[in-house]
């Protein structure tokens, strides 16, 4: 689904992403985690195609396709899709609207015509309904007045109708109450699918206990550092990211 290779990239001529290798298989539902400031965000930009950053080295493949060739919006009508770790807040304009917009123009992208209204405003009516969601919130302006969590419910209910190849969370369980972290993980299990992958950038436990990755990714100071499987998760919340430190100091005094 997605392969990065060596993949280094700068903001403001600084080095923030340092020979990242990343591989993420039809099907895997993966875990990226690594200390505040070590690139996660970063990395989600990138692949997302947001402006501002420059891509020193590496390679992007995404089902076939060269990434870092293609603008946000073909990125996203092929089937990749990005919930931010801060929303933004669009006023005047209805949460269903923006939806509506995004989905239409990707199938423009891939000469579809427009969705039928009627099937759309049903289905973001079941949507909501299986994301314990106010139906209010369908017409509310986007995200305007939204609290933390009900934000990044909101990015989930959005995955959910947007249905992408693969969706990139990042940090989609802070902020939430235990109750909206059940209903996030249940969206996202919802989303789980033989030919579909999700990466999701998370500091917490929790939501790996209720979504159980297949794949843990540490990265730190810009790359990968460690993979492994869900088990990796356990170590890392009762001994913390010290041994990657460790490491580096070690090789710093060779
Ligand atoms: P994470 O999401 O892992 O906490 P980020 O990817 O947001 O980390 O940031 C990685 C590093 O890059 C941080 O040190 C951050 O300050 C820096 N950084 C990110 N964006 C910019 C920017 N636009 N200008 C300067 N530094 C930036
Ligand atoms: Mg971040």
């Amino acid at each position: 689904m997605l392969t990065i290779k060596n993949l280094s990239v700068e903001v403001n001529n600084k080095k923030i992403l340092d020979g990242l290798n990343l591989k993420i298989e039809s099907g895997e539902v993966s875990a990226l985690m690594g200390p505040n400031g070590s690139g996660k965000s970063t990395l989600s930009n990138v692949l997302a195609g947001k402006y501002g950053y420059k891509i020193t080295s590496g390679s992007i493949i995404f089902k076939d396709s060269n990434l870092i060739d293609m603008a946000p919006e073909e990125r996203a009508s092929k089937g990749l899709f990005l919930a931010f770790q801060y929303p933004v807040e669009i006023p005047g304009i209805a949460n269903s609207s923006f939806l509506r917009s995004s989905i239409n123009s990707q199938r423009k992208i891939k000469g579809e015509g427009p969705l039928n209204i009627k099937k759309f405003l049903e289905q973001t009516k079941k949507v909501a309904k299986e994301l314990e969601m106010d139906e209010k919130f369908i017409s509310r302006e986007l995200n305007v007045g939204f609290s933390g969590g009900e934000k990044k419910k909101n990015e989930i209910f959005q995955m959910s109708m947007i249905n992408p190849d693969l969706a990139i969370l990042d940090e989609i369980d802070s902020g939430l109450d235990i109750d909206s972290m059940k209903i996030i993980a249940k969206g996202i299990n919802n989303n789980r699918d033989p030919n579909k992958s999700i990466l999701m950038i998370t500091h917490y436990q929790r939501l790996l206990d209720y979504v159980k990755p297949d794949s843990i990714h540490i990265i730190y100071k810009g790359k990968i550092v460690k993979s492994g499987g869900f088990d990796l998760a356990g170590t890392l919340e009762k001994r913390g990211y010290k041994e990657f430190y460790e490491t580096e100091n070690e090789n710093a005094t060779q």
